[in-house]
């Protein structure tokens, strides 16, 4: 789960880690009243969308004098103009893809006195087993360049859970940051509170570009993206309202609802299949194949007609789907359950695509007899080469 610049914020600042003061603002007068709060001369307005990349983004129908989605305000007057010119907006940077994402909330912040950008990151590194540092002297809007042209500025520490960030992990930091003396320092106590951070609220990315040194030698978190892990949702209430539903994929809060794994992916052929690994062997199959999934989905060993009847239903409605491919090997799950509720699904939604059914395991006769009566224009398979032969054939056609 994502959350927005002004939230991760919040959480890192709830550890003690050093960020400029900042208010989230839904409306141009909010943004103003943020800024008149704020004080000072300088305020920065800033583009909230679970993306990076703003400040290099461009709005779609740019409008004369516009830059990014981050800009710098030298009057309470102009955070109001450019709140108004980025509200409402479609903002297109290089992680929204070309359909951009529209901005609905903004975040005001105290302008800041830049001496230097860094970047710096916290991941969870699976090759270690650990959660590592990655560190960047070179911070900033360029950062992608950097790693694809001198992968050797960034240096990556793992933490060893048992000790936390040791003197010696920070000391490495510290040289790969280029700061020395006090700022080393801050650093130091910067990756212990940002450690703390990330484990206690259980995060997968967090990443802080850029951390910058300001002109008066202080260390600040200028930026901060946190993604946090799912799977820990259950003992984090408060994770509830840092959820923006506006931000997230509708297919995959319909499924969330009715508890199936669901991933929407690019490609034009819809999966339903039980067991991650089957539903990752499927994947691969229809690329062997020459096509692409639309989606990862396991409906999991224990579903019901609903829950079968909802995946179904979110499959069709995605407009990218050719073709259909459902794979159930029927363990805990019935071939005659799965069946039951593909054919109630498709009689609510109606089925415009080809669909390639393969069906083993308990129950399987009752399943192929219930879809054979729905009269169905169902495809048979017998085995998943021959499905994912016959759903990409149908799709190619
Ligand atoms: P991103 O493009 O989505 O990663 O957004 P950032 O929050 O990283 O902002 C992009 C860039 O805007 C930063 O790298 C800074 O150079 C600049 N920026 C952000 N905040 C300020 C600020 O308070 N003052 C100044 N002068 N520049 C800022
Ligand atoms: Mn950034």
């Amino acid at each position: 789960m994502n959350v927005h610049e002004h939230q991760a914020k919040e959480i890192l600042r709830a550890f003690g880690a050093p960020t400029p003061r900042g208010f989230a603002a839904f409306t141009a007068e909010e943004a103003v009243d943020a800024a008149a709060k704020l004080g000072g001369s300088v305020w920065v307005v800033k583009a909230q969308i679970h993306a990076g990349g703003r400040g290099k983004g461009k709005f779609k129908e740019p409008q004369a004098g516009e830059k990014g989605g981050v800009r710098i305000a030298k009057a309470p007057e102009d955070v109001g103009v450019f709140a108004e010119q980025m509200l409402g907006r479609t903002l297109v940077t290089l992680q929204t893809g070309e359909a951009g994402r529209v901005v609905k909330r903004l975040y005001i912040e105290e302008g800041a006195d830049i001496a230097r950008e860094l970047y710096l990151s916290a991941l969870v590194d699976r090759e270690a087993g650990r959660v590592a540092f990655v560190a960047s002297d070179a911070g900033g809007m360029n950062i992608e360049e950097v790693a694809h042209d001198t992968p050797e500025r960034i240096t990556t520490v793992a933490i060893d859970p048992a000790t936390g960030v040791t003197d010696a992990d920070a000391a490495k930091v510290a040289a790969a940051l280029k700061l020395d003396g006090d700022l080393a320092q801050q650093c130091a106590r910067l990756l212990g509170t940002l450690y703390e951070a990330f484990t206690k609220s259980d995060m997968s990315l967090l990443e802080i570009n850029p951390l910058m040194v300001t002109g008066d030698g202080k260390l600040v978190c200028l930026d901060a993206k946190v993604s946090l892990d799912s799977n820990a949702e259950f003992r984090h209430p408060e994770w509830e309202k840092l959820r923006d539903l506006g931000e997230e994929d509708p297919k995959e809060i319909e499924a969330s609802k009715y508890d199936l794994a669901y991933i929407a992916l690019d490609g034009d052929i819809g999966c339903m299949v039980n067991g991650a690994g089957l539903a990752m062997a499927t994947m691969d199959i229809i690329k062997l194949f020459g096509a692409e999934p639309a989606n990862f989905l396991d409906v999991g060993g224990g579903a019901d007609q609903a829950k079968v009847s909802a995946a179904f239903k979110i499959i069709t409605a995605d407009p990218k789907v050719k073709g259909i491919l459902i794979n159930i090997f029927g363990g805990i799950m019935k071939c005659d359950v799965l069946a039951a509720g593909v054919v109630a699904a498709v009689k609510e939604v109606g089925l415009k695509v080809p669909l390639v059914v393969r069906l083993e395991g308990t129950n399987v006769g009752e399943g192929k007899r219930i879809i054979a009566e729905s009269g169905l224009n169902v495809i048979n398979a017998d085995d998943l080469e021959d499905a994912a032969r016959k759903i990409v054939a149908a799709v190619k056609r």
